[in-house]
């Protein structure tokens, strides 16, 4: 384990979560030895066990993992990884059952989480699998209702706060340092990300390794945990070359996005951060120093998108593609777009969009589209559908 920011190095030990010097972010190297796509067994995020770190006696699991490839009708050799089709409804749930199983084998009864609404309910989730208690930090009325709903579904205790979810972060990170008792659940804990890496090999298992990965950033966790896991492939001869990763993020909230366009090694963070794709809505993304590596060794970029290319690409993917994505998970289609038209992809390239949340998470967001609802005389219903406009009279 090293840390990214002081330089620190240690040995593989489940009990660190942040650095011990400086509290900075710690990353786990893995190098994987025999990796064969022909010896795994089981399906979902511990299919691939060998390349998990770490002791887990007992796992705590929903069956995550191995969600649809599905490739676009639109776009010739492009697919889309649909993580909207894990337990809790996002990649969450690939993250929140790694660092469960290793908080209860290490011994931990009490768990908690910042979060813009996904994190908690996955970790509600695994909680309430785990038996442990729970308590999550929300900025007050801006979580989506379907996350919220889910968190409160699961017997989560909610704490609330004024103010963004980065205050609701720091709130997070106080309580895991002074209370040695709690384990936290955020993206700054690296074993979450070494369940999120299993998003890479799925893809690499089903069609190798694709050009271009478009990933949405918030904190910027997801993007780094894909980048890593299409590196351990690589090096260990599983996959011939590792994808660019193209970072997406909404305009109101792109600090990622602004130092990789300014040449910035340190990004300018938000203060507030403002969109209408909560799970991005994140000003000071915590993963920042990892998500700049992956995207500067993968020789990728990162771009931002606007709240209204965003609803736009939630319509297409839904109502040209059949998919339903949250909003956050949309950027991703949002920015592909971009990026084609700016030719930082070729749309012959092979290219995989990752749709990280399920429709459903946010129901307003989809209330407010534009929609065909006909309030009808039903003696009527077969006029109507012929296309006479009068028959409702
Ligand atoms: C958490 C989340 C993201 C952002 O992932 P990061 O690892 O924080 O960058 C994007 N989309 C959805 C739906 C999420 O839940
Ligand atoms: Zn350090």
């Amino acid at each position: 384990m090293k840390c990214l920011e002081c330089g620190y190095e240690t040995e593989l030990n489940q009990k660190i979560i942040t650095c011990p010097k400086c509290g900075g972010i710690m990353e786990i190297k893995v190098k994987l030895k025999d990796f064969s796509f022909n010896n795994l067994k089981g399906r979902g995020v511990w299919r691939y066990k060998n390349s998990i770190p770490g002791i887990y006696n007992k796992l705590i699991s929903l069956n995550e993992g191995n969600t649809p490839l599905i490739p676009s009708k639109i776009y010739k050799q492009t697919y889309y990884k649909f993580e909207g089709a894990n337990p809790t409804g996002s990649f969450k749930d690939r993250g929140m059952t790694v660092a469960i199983s290793s908080a209860v084998n290490s011994g931990y009864k009490v768990v908690t989480a910042a979060s813009t609404g996904n994190t908690a309910a996955s970790a509600a989730a695994y909680a309430s699998r785990g038996n442990l208690k729970i308590y999550l930090v929300l900025p007050k009325g801006k979580v989506a209702l379907g996350k919220l709903a889910q968190s409160i579904l699961y017997g989560a205790t909610i704490l609330e706060v004024n103010g963004s979810f980065d205050i609701a972060m720091s709130a997070v990170i106080r309580l895991y340092k002074e209370l040695g008792i709690v384990y936290p659940l955020n993206s700054f804990n690296p074993w979450r990300l070494e369940g999120q890496k299993t998003i890479a090999y799925e893809i690499a298992e089903e069609i190798g390794a694709p050009d271009n990965v478009i990933v949405p950033v918030g904190n910027a966790g997801n993007i780094y945990a894909i980048w890593k896991g299409f590196t351990e492939l690589y090096e260990v001869g599983a996959i011939q070359k590792i994808p660019r990763m193209i970072g997406v993020q909404a305009e109101g909230a792109s600090p990622i996005a602004k130092a990789v366009e300014k040449g910035l090694d340190t990004p300018e963070f938000f203060e507030n951060p403002e969109t209408i794709a909560t799970a991005i809505r994140i000003g000071k993304p915590v993963n920042w120093r990892k998500a700049i590596k992956a995207i500067k060794e993968s020789k990728g970029t990162a771009l931002s998108v606007s709240d209204s290319e965003i609803t736009e690409a939630q319509k297409k993917l839904a109502r040209e593609e059949g998919i339903g994505a949250e909003p956050a998970s949309s950027a991703a289609l949002a920015g592909y777009e971009k990026a084609i038209k700016e030719q930082i992809v070729d749309k012959d390239e092979k290219n995989v969009l990752i749709l990280t949340g399920h429709a459903l998470k946010d129901p307003d967001a989809m209330l407010k589209m534009d929609s065909k609802i006909i309030l009808i005389n039903p003696d009527h219903i077969e006029k109507i559908v012929l296309g006479d406009t009068n028959a409702n009279n």
